[in-house]
């Protein structure tokens, strides 16, 4: 029997390891890459079980070799997802320039695999490409208010990158390496989607990661007071991971080459998400205020009209929902 193939690259990750789930138990055989950067094998405990999962540990900035995929020469190539990359506010201080090679050097191997088989492409993009927004809620129209020289843009300027480079493939050029540069040539556009993912929390989070959610619920859990950056009135839209994977696979399954949003378009302030927190819990844990994050965005909310309309997609796990069962996550992986 033949399978659909897929190549996922940041499989190891919080939403790699989920996406390389999501796309097995959908009938399609998975190819995951990572090289443990931020990820973990464990992750891919489920996986690991299927006959149809194949792992390949390296850095994608190294370039592809087919002969290493061994899926690829039974099933051929459907389909490549980029999702590699260090998303946390801790990474970009401590490898930023991993984080700029992986969304550079590695979007640019990932799509030139993905022309090579004319195979579906998907590059997780995010809605740090806003920046700190003018515009409320972020439409895909919006061309963002980013600081290109501040702390975060080793990751937000990044990805703007790679939407540069994947929107280049798909208007029509084709991407040759040539003794390690980058060469266009006439061809045909690449089949490519881009993904702006929006705050996506839930099990498989590194619970040291810096980021509000394993934050927050590792201090309730270890009994310490909440730390909130700022004024705690700064929102923040969340949406659980087995929504946002849903939705990936909708888009991945569609030929929509446009931007799409996908998040939870319930906004909140951190300090009402902290409120949250404590009700779920029952901790009743202080917040305790530390300086404001530089560039730290004041307003996140996705308009998702755009996912609404083209992919019948919209997030249907509730904050309470989801933080109760990443909680009890937290509590059995501390
Ligand atoms: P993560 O750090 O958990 O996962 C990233 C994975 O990529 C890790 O397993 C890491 O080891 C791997 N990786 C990094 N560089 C690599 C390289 N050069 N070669 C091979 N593997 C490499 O982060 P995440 O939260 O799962 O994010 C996954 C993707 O989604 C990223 O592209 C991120 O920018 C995007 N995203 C995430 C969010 C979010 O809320 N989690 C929001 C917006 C966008």
């Amino acid at each position: 029997m033949t399978k659909k193939h897929v190549l996922i690259t940041g499989a190891s990750g919080f939403i790699g390891s989920h996406l390389t789930d999501q796309f097995l138990k959908s009938g399609y055989a998975v190819t995951g890459i990572d090289n443990f950067v931020t990820g973990t094998k464990k992750n891919l405990d489920l996986a690991f079980q299927n006959p149809d999962f194949s792992f390949v540990e390296q850095d994608v900035c190294r370039g592809l070799n087919e002969a290493n995929f061994l899926l690829i020469k039974k099933y051929g190539l459907h389909g490549v997802l980029h999702f590699a990359c260090p998303a946390s506010p801790i990474d970009f201080d401590k490898i930023p320039f991993e984080i700029l090679a992986v969304d550079s050097v590695g979007t640019a191997h990932t799509v030139e695999l993905a022309m090579r088989y004319d195979a579906r492409y998907l590059i997780a993009s995010t809605s740090e490409i806003y920046g700190d927004p003018l515009v409320h809620p972020q439409t895909e129209d919006y061309w963002g208010n980013v600081n290109t020289i501040g702390p975060r843009s080793c990751y937000d300027e990044t990805k703007r990158f790679a939407e540069a480079l994947v929107s280049t493939a798909i208007r029509g050029y084709k991407l040759k390496h040539e003794n390690g540069v980058m060469k266009s040539e006439a061809g045909a556009g690449l089949n490519g989607g881009i993904v702006r993912i929006f705050n996506t929390y839930g099990p498989r989070m590194r619970p040291d990661d810096g980021r509000i959610v394993p934050e927050m619920c590792m201090q309730t859990l270890q009994g310490r007071q909440l730390t909130v950056h700022g004024d705690g009135l700064q929102t923040r839209s969340f949406c659980y991971v087995s929504d946002l994977v849903q939705g990936l696979l909708k888009l991945y399954e569609s030929d929509i080459k446009v931007p799409v949003n996908l998040g939870n378009p319930t906004e909140r302030t951190v300090i009402e998400f902290a409120q949250t927190l404590n009700q779920i819990s029952g901790a009743q844990s202080k917040v305790r205020h530390l300086p404001a994050r530089v560039d730290d965005p004041r307003r996140r909310c996705p308009d998702i009209s755009r996912a609404r309309k083209l992919l019948g997609w919209e997030p249907k796990v509730s904050l309470e929902e989801g933080l109760t069962a990443t909680l009890e996550y937290f509590k059995c992986n501390p």
